[in-house]
């Protein structure tokens, strides 16, 4: 990974942060991309104040303005982007019928435009080159029905159908595009949906009233356990896999 230029989106957040952290500390420089400048930039700091080298760009995903800006910027102050992790994302709950328009444009607007706004503006200097590898961060809840999360589930439907597609059109330009799916992971995100425990413990031992069956393996993940399966499909090791959807949930969603 030495020399390698990595862009990450969603950097402040839990997956985020443990993504940049674990690329950064094999090799790659990395560009901590944020709608919070507050946080990326303390993060950058930080990571920096241990002689890994991250720097911290504010962008919001939703504006393709933004973003094409973001790109071009990052390349002109690092370098051609060879990896990219979307990881930004927002969660709203609630019952598909009682979803405003505004829940439903809101979430969308991160997780499925973001997502394609950020891979769109990198793969096509990707292209020029004949390289690249792209990851995004869906959900598990893409593809397994529950109640509560309608808005997220199509958002991260989207996300992983673009992220395959554009994998197929792009695999002949050398670049390979996956998406890993999460279930229930230790971050601000999870705490947001009840209070502090009790989300974790809602998700390991299951939820009849919200269709979830529990998470075979017993613990909810840690944010550590998806970096590593988003640097391993970045990675060489993985030079032969595309258009993968590699689920982390520890068997919550039975296979
Ligand atoms: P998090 O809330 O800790 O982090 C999300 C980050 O995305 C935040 O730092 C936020 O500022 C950033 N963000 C939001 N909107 C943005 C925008 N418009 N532009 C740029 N950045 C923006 O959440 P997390 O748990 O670290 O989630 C990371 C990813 O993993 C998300 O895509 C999430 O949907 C997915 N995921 C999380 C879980 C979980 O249980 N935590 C499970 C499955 C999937």
């Amino acid at each position: 990974m030495q020399e390698t230029i990595a862009l990450v989106t969603g950097a402040a957040g839990g997956i985020g942060e443990a993504i940049v952290r674990l690329l950064a500390e094999r090799g790659a420089r990395v560009a901590a991309v944020d709608l919070d400048a507050d946080r990326v930039e303390a993060l950058a700091a930080a990571l920096g104040a241990k002689g890994l080298e991250v720097t911290g760009f504010a962008a919001d995903v939703r504006s393709s303005a933004s973003v094409e800006a973001l790109v071009e910027r990052v390349e002109r102050e690092l370098g051609p982007v060879e990896y990219l992790v979307n990881a930004a994302g927002v969660l709203r709950l609630g019952e598909a019928r009682a979803l405003t328009d505004a829940d439903w444009e809101s979430t969308l607007a991160v997780n499925a435009t973001g997502v394609f706004h950020v891979s769109r503006a990198v793969v096509n200097r990707m292209v020029d080159r004949g390289r690249g590898a792209i990851v995004t961060v869906a959900s598990n809840a893409a593809g397994t029905a529950r109640a509560d999360m309608a808005a997220y589930a199509a958002s991260k439907a989207a996300a992983t159908a673009f992220t395959k597609c554009l994998g197929l059109e792009v695999a002949h330009h050398g670049i390979r595009c996956n998406v890993v799916a999460p279930g229930s992971t230790d971050t601000p995100m999870l705490h947001g949906m009840h209070s502090d425990g009790a989300a974790a413990a809602a998700s390991v031992a299951g939820d009849p009233q919200h269709y979830r069956v529990g998470i075979p393996l017993r613990k909810v993940a840690v944010p550590q356990d998806i970096a590593r399966s988003v640097a391993f499909l970045l990675s060489g090791e993985a030079g032969h896999i595309t258009m993968h959807e590699l689920t982390v949930d520890g068997g919550a969603t039975l296979g």
